[in-house]
């Protein structure tokens, strides 16, 4: 029966696929309408099942009749499952008769798998969204700010995967509610469609199993794992900036979803025309959908940010007060509610009512908090101080190791806490060109990714920097 179906659909597609996909099943048993065939991946057996389910079907119903029936024997191909063979029944004829339904299938390995992107077989598994459900549409406040990217949220969430915002970019600076839309999505998704597997992840800790998958042999199992996801979430995507090997893989990961109409929601601080250090074709990818900015929020947005608050928290302040709080803070909605979460905890261990001058103490904290300017001189200071060498050291000419480290390390922490151009950077540090500083800030960018010591460097060095 096999052979027959082999030549029926060797007629049909191109030898170069038949040899590749066709030659290496084994058919395995044949009993009544159900024919088992052996394959030797999952990986094996999606791609059938993605490209030539209706040729099989074909084949299959022509040799065995309406009933036909087609269990797929897959060989695990990795060391993480059992050895024993896992099954997988595609019953041929259903309502649909394009696109098979999976069914159940019994997994023999009962191990709990710590790797969150190992699956042990073929059957939807449940994967933890990771979405925060405090952050949802209805506790995010809209105003002329957030409005586009508000909507098209909305309308992402009602029809995900389905609407020309495929995928979503929101983007917008620090602490203006990315994060929170981005979930809000995603809890809105999982209420609406609940079977839809939907996962949150920030870019780092993509970047991580990715650089996990490949020190473990199980890239594609991380692949295939991503390839399963229908509406993926990924949290501030500037991170992917100069790492290759993760856009690489990401790439990948986005056309098979995009192709297969399953939803992609991305964040960035910045529009993509000005993100760095991310490959060109994935920036053209991510301008395929919509952007939408997230602004700083205005006056009036501020005042019903700072009231939704106080609802919230059961809270009552006096209005004056309110107003003064979003008269002085105005960039970063993430600091309208420390204020308030500071003023609540003041208040109350102080026994104190809210008063202006409570709010003024605070309100100021954090405006000089967050103004401290970091100047290119000071950092060299700190940098130098913590390797213990003096400014002159870190600027010479030397090429001795630690301090061509030091000098990186200064350029790049210049880089992420200025708004100096490289060439104003690389003139300020030794007399340099753009060039050496692009390259300082890679290096420093590659040496955290790979080196543990490094990190720490660079960890210690942000603290005393900006605290
Ligand atoms: P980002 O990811 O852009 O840095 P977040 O999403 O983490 O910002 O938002 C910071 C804080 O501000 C969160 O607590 C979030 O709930 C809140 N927030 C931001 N925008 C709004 C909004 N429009 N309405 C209510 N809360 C908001
Ligand atoms: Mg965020």
């Amino acid at each position: 029966v096999w052979m027959e179906c082999l030549s029926f659909i060797k007629d049909n597609i191109k030898p170069q696929a038949y040899k590749t996909w066709f030659e290496p099943i084994k058919p395995i048993k044949l009993s009544g309408e159900a024919l088992t065939i052996q394959v030797p991946s999952k990986f094996f057996y999606e791609w059938l099942e993605e490209h030539y389910i209706k040729l099989l079907r074909v084949a299959l119903v022509r040799q065995l009749g309406n009933d036909a029936k087609l269990i797929y024997d897959v060989r695990m191909e990795n060391t993480y499952s059992s050895n024993s063979p896992q099954t997988v029944k595609i019953p041929s004829s259903n309502r649909n008769p394009l696109k098979p339904q999976k069914v159940s299938v019994p997994i023999e390995s009962k191990r709990e798998l710590k790797n969150p992107f190992i699956i042990p077989g073929l059957q939807k598994v449940k994967i933890e969204s990771q979405l925060n459900p405090n952050y949802n549409f209805a506790n995010f406040v809209e105003g002329d700010s957030n409005r586009l990217a508000r909507s098209a949220s909305m309308a992402v969430a009602n029809k995900p995967g389905g609407t020309s915002f495929n995928p979503l970019l929101i983007y917008g600076g620090v602490g203006l509610g990315k994060t929170h839309l981005a979930h809000a999505i995603g809890v809105e998704i999982k209420d609406k469609y609940p079977d839809k597997t939907v996962l949150y992840i920030s870019s780092e800790k993509f970047t991580q199993q990715f650089i996990d998958s490949v020190k473990s042999n199980t890239r594609n199992d991380f692949i295939h794992f991503y390839q399963m996801i229908d509406v993926l979430i990924i949290d501030d995507v500037q991170f992917l900036s100069g790492k290759a090997g993760t856009q690489d893989v990401f790439f990948h990961i986005f056309n098979h979803l995009h192709q297969n109409g399953k939803q992609v929601i991305l964040t960035s601080d910045k529009a993509p025309v000005d993100m760095q250090d991310i490959e060109q074709r994935l920036l053209s990818r991510f301008k395929w959908g919509l952007s939408a900015e997230l602004q700083a929020p205005d006056y009036e947005t501020r005042i019903s940010i700072l009231q939704n608050k106080l609802f919230r928290d059961g809270v009552e302040m006096p209005e004056e007060i309110v107003e003064y709080i979003a008269k002085n803070i105005k960039s970063n909605v993430r600091e309208l509610e420390g204020v308030i979460i500071s003023m609540i905890a003041q208040a109350s261990f102080n026994r104190k009512e809210f008063t202006i001058e409570l709010a003024k103490q605070i309100v100021d904290k954090f405006v000089k908090n967050t103004k401290k300017e970091v100047s290119i001189e000071y950092i060299q200071k700190v940098v130098s101080k913590y390797f213990d060498m003096d400014v002159a050291t870190l600027q010479s000419k030397t090429r001795k190791r630690h301090i061509v480290q030091a000098r990186q390390l200064a350029m790049y922490f210049a880089k992420r806490l200025t708004k100096s151009s490289l060439a104003s950077i690389g003139s300020q540090i030794g007399q340099r060109d753009h060039a050496t500083v692009l390259h300082a800030c890679k290096t420093v960018d590659n040496l955290t990714e790979t080196d543990k010591q490094f990190r720490k460097y660079v960890d210690d060095l942000l603290k005393k920097l900006t605290l």
